[in-house]
């Protein structure tokens, strides 16, 4: 049982002196192939072979991330996220709207209503394209849009006026 151990001890030295007696290369070690930066270690040959203490690891050009050391339980969980912190917050800024009777944030047009307006603003677009034939035409003077029932005044001379053939929507008023 002694000498087994004795042998065992001392195989890798005598395998080694075995394999310069018969001339032979030591043997490889088990490849291993890791992605990692350029400037991984190249470990030479005969270093590899001398001496065992100064050579760097496989391990050591490895960037280790943490990891979380401990599972974290469901009730642990869903506390972090069914916080009070997490809750949607309760809006005290929504008015009705006092044209159209829609709930709308208080510091912002009110949609629907816009949507109405941009509408009107695209039948007047097609109304002058269909009067011009394009934007070439376009003279370059203001713009007048006047509705049934109005009248072109003093001020509106030489302006283009725009005639629509429906009466004025109260919520498409005239900036003046
Ligand atoms: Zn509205």
């Amino acid at each position: 049982m002694a000498l087994l151990q004795r042998l065992l001890h001392s195989w890798p030295a005598l395998e080694r002196t075995l394999m310069q007696a018969l001339g032979l290369q030591p043997r490889l070690a088990p490849a291993l192939a890791i992605q990692a930066p350029a400037v991984f270690p190249q470990s030479k040959p005969e270093v590899c072979a001398n001496d065992q203490s100064d050579r760097p690891g496989f391990l050591d050009s490895i960037f280790w991330m943490a990891v979380p050391k401990k599972r974290r339980s469901i009730e642990i969980n869903r506390c972090r996220r069914r916080d009070v912190r997490k809750l949607e917050k309760v809006k005290n800024n929504i008015e009705v709207c006092q044209e159209c009777g829609h709930l709308k944030l208080k510091h912002v047009l009110c949609a629907f209503c816009y949507q109405k307006v941009t509408h009107e603003t695209a039948l007047v677009r097609a109304q002058i394209q269909a009067q011009e034939g394009g934007p070439r035409n376009t003279p370059p003077v203001e713009t007048v849009v006047l509705y049934e029932g109005e009248k072109a005044t003093e001020a509106d001379e030489g302006k283009r006026i725009i005639e629509r053939n429906r009466k004025r929507p109260s919520w498409f008023t005239v900036d003046s």
